[in-house]
C-alpha cells in the first residue's frame, strides 16, 4: 500500500487544480479518476480565461500533462469504491493510504424525459446559460423545465435572446406576474405538455408538443436535476445538504477532519470550470497549511 499526503478523487478542473498546487507545495499527491466528466457531451467549453472555446477533454488533458511533470504527483485512471477513516482508499487499481483526502467527483445529471434530447445534448441542447448562451444571441431558443425557478431562469436567458419560448411541460410553475414580466422581455410561456425535441444533422429544429405541433427553435436550454454519487464516501459519515452535496467551510474542509471537498459536488452545485479550478487552488492551500498542524 502506497502512502500519500493526499489522495484526490476526481480529475476535473477542481481535482487537477488542487493536485497541481499541492505538488508545487511539495506534497505527495495521488489523483484517481474514472474519466466520466459530465461535460464530455460538449465539444466547446466557454468562459475559462485563456481557454475560451477549448474542448473540455483537451482542457483536462492539458491539466494532466502539467501535473505529471511534477515527480510529487501521480494520476491513475481508476474508480474509487471506498474511503475508510484514517485514510484507506480502495480503488480499481489497488489500495492507497493518505493523510488527507479530497473529494472532487462532480455530479451526475438527470435530464428531462425527452426521448431525442440526448443526441443533441452539448451541441444544440444545453443546461448552462453562462457557458453556451452567447452562441444563441438573438436566435429563437427554448427553455424547458418544471422547476420552481423556471421563470427566474427564463428571465436570465432573455439576456441572450428575447426570441424565447418557455415550456412548462404542463407544470404550474410560472405565475401571472412572472409571465407578464417575461412578456415585457419578449418571452412567451407555453403551458402545453412537451413530447420531444425535433432535429436533423444541423441540430435541434424545434420543440414537439404532445398534440403534435412543432414550435421551431434553434436551440434548447433544459433544467436537469442532479445527484451527487458518493456511496464510496459513506464510511466517512460526511455532513450533506438537502440536495446531497458535501457541506464544507469556505476553504473546502468537510465535516470529518482531514476530508476536503470542492467543485460541483459542494453547494451550490453545478457552476463553471474556472470556479471549480479556483476552488481547487484554495483547498490545496488550506490542506497544505492543515498538514503542518
Ligand atoms: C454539457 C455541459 C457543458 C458545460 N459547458 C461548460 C462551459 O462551456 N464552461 C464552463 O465553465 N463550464 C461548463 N460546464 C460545467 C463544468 O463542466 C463543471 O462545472 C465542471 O466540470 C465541474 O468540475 P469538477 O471538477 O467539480 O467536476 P467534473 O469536471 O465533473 O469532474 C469530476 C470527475 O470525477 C470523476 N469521478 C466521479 N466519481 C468517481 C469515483 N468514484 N472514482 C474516481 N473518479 C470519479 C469523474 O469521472 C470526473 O472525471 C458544462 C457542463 C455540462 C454538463
Amino acid at each position: 500500500m502506497s502512502q500519500w499526503d493526499a489522495v484526490i478523487v476526481g480529475a476535473g478542473p477542481a481535482g487537477l487544480s488542487a493536485a497541481l498546487n499541492l505538488a508545487r507545495a511539495r506534497r505527495r499527491v495521488l489523483v484517481l479518476d474514472s474519466n466520466r466528466p459530465r461535460n464530455s457531451a460538449t465539444f466547446h467549453a466557454h468562459g475559462f480565461l485563456s481557454r475560451d472555446g477549448i474542448s473540455p477533454l483537451e482542457l483536462r488533458r492539458l491539466g494532466r500533462e502539467e501535473l505529471e511533470a511534477y515527480p510529487e504527483a501521480s494520476y491513475e485512471r481508476s474508480v474509487v469504491s471506498s474511503i475508510e477513516p484514517g485514510f484507506t482508499v480502495a480503488h480499481t487499481g489497488g489500495v492507497a493510504s493518505a493523510r488527507a483526502v479530497i473529494i472532487a467527483t462532480g455530479l451526475r445529471e438527470l435530464p428531462p424525459a425527452l426521448p431525442s434530447l440526448r443526441q443533441f445534448y452539448g451541441t444544440s441542447a444545453h443546461s448552462c446559460m453562462e457557458c453556451d448562451g452567447y452562441e444563441y444571441a438573438d436566435r429563437p431558443i427554448a427553455l424547458v423545465g418544471e422547476s420552481d425557478d423556471l421563470a427566474e431562469r427564463a428571465l436570465l436567458l432573455s439576456q441572450w435572446s428575447r426570441d424565447l419560448v418557455v415550456f412548462t411541460n404542463g407544470a404550474d410553475v410560472v405565475d401571472a406576474a412572472s409571465e407578464a414580466r417575461l412578456a415585457e422581455r419578449g418571452a412567451r410561456v407555453e403551458r402545453r405538455p412537451v413530447r420531444d425535441v425535433a432535429g436533423d444533422r444541423s441540430g435541434i429544429t424545434g420543440v414537439v408538443l404532445a398534440d403534435g405541433e412543432v414550435v421551431p427553435r434553434a436551440g434548447v436550454f433544459i433544467r436537469p436535476d442532479y445527484e451527487a454519487v458518493l456511496d464510496f464516501a459513506d464510511p466517512l459519515g460526511l455532513a450533506r445538504d438537502a440536495h446531497g452535496l458535501i457541506v464544507t467551510d469556505p476553504d473546502g474542509r468537510a465535516s470529518a477532519s482531514g476530508v476536503y471537498a470542492m467543485g460541483d459536488v459542494t453547494p451550490p452545485g453545478p457552476q463553471q470550470l474556472i470556479v471549480a479550478a479556483g476552488m481547487g487552488a484554495r483547498v490545496a492551500a488550506a490542506l497544505n497549511r492543515d498538514l503542518l498542524g
